[in-house]
């Protein structure tokens, strides 16, 4: 659009910023009247002034110029290409009250409407990046609060902090389509780091976690429940971190920062007919190729060696060393202990105690020894005896400290909490997938900074739609 540099454009300009800010002067002069300071509530006078403020700048907004006296958004007799195909033509300029980070805010805008399919629109509310009645930066507001609490909760907390008033039923689509975006652009950006921004040793992490679903969810699959019904649906979670940072004791923890997550309901089998990947592999090449863990000089896999995890880690990156997350295996020998001596007695953590110190030396004998003794009478230790020994390779734990690798990080069970646990799988909540899948990808984009890269490309794709 052309600059207006005319003397008056720019005179009536000066003027309405000053008449703004007499304005608001005064306003605030009224509000905090006579009483002496002391005597305010401060806390009653703040939320008044920010209110006032803010309406007042949207009252300014409404009136400005550019905005709605603009009207290049439609010509009389114009046509527009509609989304069925057809030519749609302008009817008339329409005003609608959206809610925006200002508070209430009437746009005018031209509406077309399309013979052909008997539908309107107004072009201007897609180039503004407005959502039926939201402003884009109350969009924002709404994932940044569906992403991290209750929708109800959250719905409560944009009153409170924003001025608000969302229901949480709006909050919940709101911020489930946002999520929707949020996992399209998952899928179809994968920029990946350049090499020099790569730590020379990278980790990643594989684990699975069930949340809760509505029953219609789980028709026809087969679960934990004694009756064989399920009531969970499984969740998949790709971590990537770097750990060149040491501890007092020089061992190697996970550097701040560097840990991001990419995580659905995903299956992570690929059939023996079907030549492609799954579709959680395919979200693990493209986590993988976004941090560069495809290119760093050392790869090393953790996970809780459910088969699915090394299925995947032989696939796609068969030369990344395996190992068996120690966090992982030492809950797996309490869980055995106490199978073996009953949970209450003191002995189950006397046999954990001995057989962890034996873990730590790669002594995996003397544990798989241990567990033979026991299998007679132990469901759990004769289970335990095929899992030491197909993992015993995974579990070299002298030889992988030696070359100074994490192997006990926490930071796949943490993840598994922070990403999903925290926010979904809260009492009586019931998911649907699709829900459940846009809330996590909203929840993996902001824990792993990349919310405002998204928001960028959103704000672009906008424009040229
Ligand atoms: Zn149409």
């Amino acid at each position: 659009m052309r600059r207006r540099t005319v003397p008056a454009a720019r005179l009536r300009k000066t003027a309405l910023a000053e008449a703004l800010q007499v304005g608001l002067v005064e306003e605030i002069q009224n509000l905090l009247g006579v009483e002496a300071i002391e005597d305010l509530d401060f806390e009653a006078l703040e939320t008044a002034v920010r209110h006032r403020a803010l309406q007042i700048a949207a009252r300014a907004l409404e009136q400005q110029q550019r905005f709605n006296s603009d009207t290049s958004d439609a010509a009389s007799g114009a046509q527009r290409p509609c989304a069925c195909g057809q030519m749609a033509r302008y009817v008339d300029r329409r005003s609608k009250c959206f809610q925006t980070a200002l508070g209430d805010l009437t746009l005018e805008r031209a509406y077309y409407h399309c013979p052909a399919c008997q539908s309107g629109f107004c072009p201007r509310d897609r180039a503004l990046g407005l959502d039926g009645s939201l402003s884009p930066a109350v969009v924002r507001m709404i994932g940044a609060v569906g992403s991290t609490v209750s929708f109800e909760d959250g719905s409560g907390l944009l009153n409170e902090l924003a001025g608000l008033h969302i229901v949480s039923k709006q909050v919940e689509r709101t911020a489930e389509a946002l999520g929707a975006e949020v996992a399209e652009d998952e899928r179809s950006h994968v920029d990946p780091v350049p090499s020099s921004e790569i730590a020379p040793t990278l980790y990643l992490g594989l684990d699975g976690t069930g949340i809760p679903v509505r029953p219609k969810e789980l028709e026809g699959r087969r679960g934990k429940q004694e009756d064989g019904s399920a009531k969970t649906r499984e969740v998949k979670l790709c971590t990537i971190w770097s750990a060149e940072s040491r501890d007092e004791e020089g061992v190697p923890i996970r550097d701040k920062g560097s840990v991001t997550y990419s995580a659905a309901i995903e299956s992570a089998a690929a059939s023996d007919t079907d030549a492609q990947r799954s579709e959680f592999a395919e979200r693990v090449l493209r986590e993988a190729t976004r941090r560069g863990f495809d290119r760093a000089a050392r790869r090393a896999i953790l996970g809780d060696c459910a088969p699915w995890i090394w299925n995947i880690a032989a696939e796609l990156f068969p030369s990344a060393t395996q190992i068996a997350d120690r966090y992982h295996v030492k809950e797996r020998l309490c869980m055995i202990a106490k199978a073996i001596h009953g949970p209450a007695d003191p002995q189950a953590k006397q046999w954990a105690k001995l057989h962890h110190d034996q873990l730590d030396a790669g002594d995996i004998d003397s544990i798989i020894q241990a567990l033979t003794e026991h299998s007679q009478n132990c469901e759990e230790a004769r289970k335990g005896i095929g899992f030491f020994q197909t993992n015993r390779q995974r579990m070299r734990y002298p030889e992988f400290h030696a070359q100074g690798l994490c192997t006990s990080t926490g930071v796949v069970e943490a993840g598994c909490k922070v990403a999903i646990g925290e926010r979904l799988k809260q009492s009586g909540m019931h998911w649907t997938v699709r829900g459940a899948d846009a809330i996590i990808a909203l929840r993996c984009a902001r824990l792993s900074g990349r919310f405002e890269d998204f928001w960028e490309r959103r704000s672009v794709r906008r424009k040229v739609a």
